[in-house]
């Protein structure tokens, strides 16, 4: 059971991957400035070097985890006895908000912010941005995580299902495309969409220390969080519109993208 979930979590990976890079492919918002190679071949040499560290160090321990959590019947949703669909559908609503928090103390929490800071050092956006983390944060996340499953307690197929998701939402919200101010209208107050999170990682930390949601939006309308996205704004500038003021000319590199959490750079904490 596990091993199909898991492997049906990695086909979801793959193909919203393709999916998503096909798609800006055909209707690209901000022009390429030819640096696509450059990105694609960093963020997945970036991508691979994580997989392999989360397989060996995080993958068995959560799965394990989580078996154990569900059997020893723990979490707030065996409380409330949700069962099927219903608790897979509030497992994924609330684990996302979950998330909320975790990605805004990420922006907060000066330590997490130093390894956060590696992904938004990304000088341009598109669905190879949703594989920039640095393997610092992956990591630290991975207990956070842990003590989700704990609290929460969401049987092994929610989680998949909502782990899926967010590869899925992370690569739709990050790719280079954007739709109709109507269409935008209709989906940004339900989901987050790439106008929405492109805000997120704008220079201008007016919208970039806001925005934070991953799948539902309305966490950050809740929680007080939320910038309207300019209209045509970070979504037409060009590159220099988006991501840190800081280090831009060495967001390519291996070494920088590693000793970033550890540098004495401005750590432009805001609020
Ligand atoms: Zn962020």
């Amino acid at each position: 059971m596990e091993i199909d979930l898991d492997t049906g979590r990695l086909y979801v990976f793959i193909g919203g991957f393709f999916l998503f890079a096909v798609i800006e492919s055909l209707f690209p918002k901000r022009s390429w400035d030819g640096m696509r190679i450059k990105r694609f071949s960093f963020h997945i040499a970036v991508a691979s070097f994580n997989t392999i560290l989360i397989r060996v160090f995080a993958y068995v321990p959560m799965l394990l985890w989580l078996v154990y959590v569900e059997e020893e019947g723990w979490g707030i949703s065996r409380w409330l006895g949700l069962v099927g669909w219903t608790e897979i559908i509030v497992s994924i609503i609330v684990l996302d908000m979950f998330d909320y928090f975790w990605h805004r103390a990420n922006h907060r929490i000066g330590f997490l912010w130093r390894f956060h800071k590696a992904h938004h050092a990304d000088t341009y956006m598109d669905v190879s941005t949703a594989l920039r983390f640095h393997p610092g944060e992956l990591l630290i996340s991975f207990i956070v995580k842990a003590s989700w499953v704990a609290i929460w307690g969401p049987t092994v197929i929610a989680w998949f299902l909502f782990e899926a998701l967010v590869s899925l939402s992370a690569q739709f919200h990050h790719s280079n495309i954007d739709f109709s101010n109507k269409t935008e209208k209709v989906l940004s107050p339900l989901i987050v969409t790439p106008r929405y999170h492109a805000a997120h990682h704008a220079i201008d930390r007016e919208y970039g220390n806001a925005n934070f949601s991953t799948i539902f939006s309305i966490w950050d309308r809740v929680f007080f969080s939320y910038s309207k996205p300019a209209l045509g704004g970070m979504t037409t500038a060009g590159k220099d519109s988006l991501g840190l003021p800081e280090g831009r000319s060495q967001a390519f590199s291996i070494t920088a993208w590693l000793i970033e959490p550890f540098t004495k750079r401005n750590l432009n904490l805001d609020n």
